[in-house]
């Protein structure tokens, strides 16, 4: 079961968070449980519910999340390599219904996830 949209809190400041990149299409922040030394979320500022709603429409935000990754990535000095996760409603592990990309690093990462 997917929570309320508190990342859309986030985006319009109604609620905390630790802001390391922010511009018209996309925010990101430090998540408030890191599952690695260094964990950010990516959020479109579009609201779009998950992955399984993304629609042709959606491809140069999309993009962007993903440039914006590197971008955060080499600022953080992730130069050993990094993960990005997308999880996807209940199977894939979603809990918050707003499209988001999780950025990891700082360790090696295991494979498979669990
Ligand atoms: O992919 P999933 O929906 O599980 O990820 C949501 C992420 O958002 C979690 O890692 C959670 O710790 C993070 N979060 C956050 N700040 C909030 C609420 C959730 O960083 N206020």
């Amino acid at each position: 079961m997917l929570a309320d949209n508190i990342f859309l809190k986030i985006i319009d400041k109604k609620i905390p968070a630790k802001i390391v990149h922010e511009d018209d299409l996309c925010l990101a922040f430090h998540d408030i449980h890191p599952q690695a030394p260094v964990h950010v979320v990516i959020i479109p500022k579009k609201e779009i519910r998950t992955h399984d709603d993304l629609t042709s429409e959606d491809a140069v935000v999309l993009g962007h999340l993903h440039l914006t990754a590197q971008k955060i990535a080499r600022q953080l000095g992730l130069h050993q390599g990094y993960r990005l996760v997308l999880n996807c409603k209940e199977d894939g592990g979603q809990t918050v219904p707003h499209l988001h990309m999780h950025l990891l690093g700082g360790r090696n990462m295991g494979w498979p996830p669990g």
